[in-house]
């Protein structure tokens, strides 16, 4: 199902290569976290996922299938944006069914779908307000509830916590991995905190520099890191 193979995948800018013969395998239902520090390339590598860069070298597949020509839309993937991305004139009912709605889905498909999304995440009470009068989290789950009724393949989350404060983070993790284990959707999570790569991971992907420098489990990464970079980075406070 969604499975994702990025195959010596490379990316440049101009002259300037940011993204190294990066190679990941992510199997389907997995929850993948890319992490590593700011400018490592972990946002080009996933909007190469999303088909929003183009790829300058290597292969991406999803189920299987090369996608380096395939347009955004036809590559079933959904992407979580931070909750300020929200449309603010639409209520959240509406913000949950855009998508639905421009791909031109029947009615009572689209309200059996969001209706659906809004009870996993406990939105229930909140569909008929505008996204202005909703908590930090309430907005953040509207915007993964906006992935959700997609029903992709796969999820794509760019840091879509950093806005949120310490105490409310913790609790959308857990929130975000629980719908993980119900929905099973495999899901790619793109962080530079290494406590949240560390507590939500099946497997993490350590960037630097534009390459992988090593890719494991939370526990192998802390019993083993491959180098220096790793058990600094993987150790030390974020
Ligand atoms: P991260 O998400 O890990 O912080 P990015 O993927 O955003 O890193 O960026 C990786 C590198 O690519 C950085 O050095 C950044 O400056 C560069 N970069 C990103 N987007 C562009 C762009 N559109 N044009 C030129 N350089 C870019
Ligand atoms: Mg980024």
């Amino acid at each position: 199902m969604g499975s994702v193979k990025i195959a010596g995948v490379r990316k440049s800018y101009g002259a300037l290569e940011v993204l190294h013969d990066v190679s990941v395998d992510i199997a389907d239902g997995e929850f993948t976290v890319l992490v590593g520090p700011s400018g490592c390339g972990k946002s080009t590598l996933l909007r190469m996922i999303a088909g929003l860069e183009a790829i300058s070298g290597g292969e991406i597949a999803i189920d299987g299938k090369v996608v380096n020509n395939v347009a955004p839309k036809e590559r079933d993937i959904a992407m979580v944006f931070q909750s300020y991305a929200l449309y603010p004139h639409m209520t959240v009912e509406a913000n949950m069914g855009f998508s639905l709605r421009l791909a031109g889905a029947p009615k009572p498909e689209i309200a059996k779908r969001v209706g659906e999304a809004a009870r996993m995440l406990s939105l229930e009470p909140y569909l008929q307000r505008y996204p202005r009068h909703l908590s930090g989290g309430q907005r953040q789950r509207v915007a993964m509830g906006r992935a959700m009724v997609r029903n992709p393949k796969v999820f794509l989350f760019d840091e879509p916590l950093s806005n949120l404060d310490a105490k409310l983070r913790v609790q959308m993790r857990s929130e975000i991995k629980q719908n993980h284990q119900r929905l099973k959707t495999t899901t790619i999570y793109v962080t530079h905190d290494q406590i949240e790569a560390m507590t939500m991971a099946d497997r993490i992907v350590v960037m630097h520099g534009g390459i992988v420098e090593q890719i494991g489990s939370p526990l192998e990464l802390y019993d083993r890191p491959a180098n220096l970079f790793v058990a600094g980075f993987i150790g030390s406070p974020s």
